[in-house]
């Protein structure tokens, strides 16, 4: 199973940033809890650095990740400072597989937040500790600057929602996605999913895949990424993508 690390930044003794009744280690652990809650029910395992108030170091969060074995660090946090914007960090050098991973988190949090007046200000490196320190590959997230009128957005759950939602997608188009719904009917064209006819097999739940291509109602879901697989239709997948 894929193992997904998700550490909430901050907690006990440090706040992070504070700024219009919002604390950072009160929001990124309430939003840990959801991503935490999302992908386990999309059939990831997931590893919490905290799940209530406490301090940990940044070196024995990427040794907590590590000994974990994560495929995926993931570091929640918002921003502070006068910004205004979503943007996200990879450790300065990394293999190539990293930047793409973040390019696809980046691309699937945007796609899910700018309908809120969030701003892209887009991907960035930096040394930061827990991206340097754990084994997997590792990207830290910043929400909003909650020092701006940021704040207004980073306090609606609508905005936790489609920013969980967001992160959950990535993690899917990197890792798959799971069937969760028994026997969708799989066809050669996406029409033949709409009118059901030439039905080939059945996909059943507990399938690990990739989406190859999307139309309004049918999906083409591949077990290997990449490679053409077969058409259904999106009412009868439960993969997150409806
Ligand atoms: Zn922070």
């Amino acid at each position: 199973m894929t193992k997904i690390w998700i550490d909430a930044g901050h907690g006990g003794k440090d706040s992070g940033a504070v700024g219009n009744g919002l604390v950072e280690k009160d929001w990124v652990l309430t939003v840990a809890k959801q991503i935490q809650n999302e992908l386990m029910k999309a059939g990831f395992e997931v590893g919490m650095t905290r799940t209530n108030d406490t301090f940990y170091e940044l070196s024995d969060r990427a040794k907590k990740a590590n000994s974990f074995k994560a495929d995926l660090f993931i570091s929640i946090h918002f921003n502070a400072g006068g910004g205004k914007g979503y943007e996200d960090y990879i450790y300065t050098s990394t293999p190539a597989k990293t930047v793409e991973i973040q390019k696809i988190i980046h691309k699937n949090v945007i796609s899910k937040i700018t309908k809120h007046g969030m701003n892209d200000r887009g991907i960035k490196k930096a040394n930061f500790a827990v991206l340097r320190e754990t084994a997997m590959d590792a990207i830290l997230l910043e929400a909003g600057f909650c020092d701006s009128t940021d704040a207004a957005i980073l306090e609606k759950q609508s905005y936790k929602n489609d920013y969980c939602s967001g992160i959950v997608a990535g993690v899917q188009e990197i890792f798959g996605a799971m069937v969760t719904k028994y026997r969708a009917g799989k066809y050669l064209t996406s029409d033949d999913a709409i009118s059901g006819n030439n039905i080939k097999g059945y996909l059943e739940a507990g399938t690990k895949v990739f989406v190859y291509k999307e139309t309004d109602k049918t999906l083409n879901l591949t077990t290997k990424k990449g490679v053409p697989g077969s058409w259904v239709l999106k009412t009868e997948v439960n993969i997150g993508k409806r």
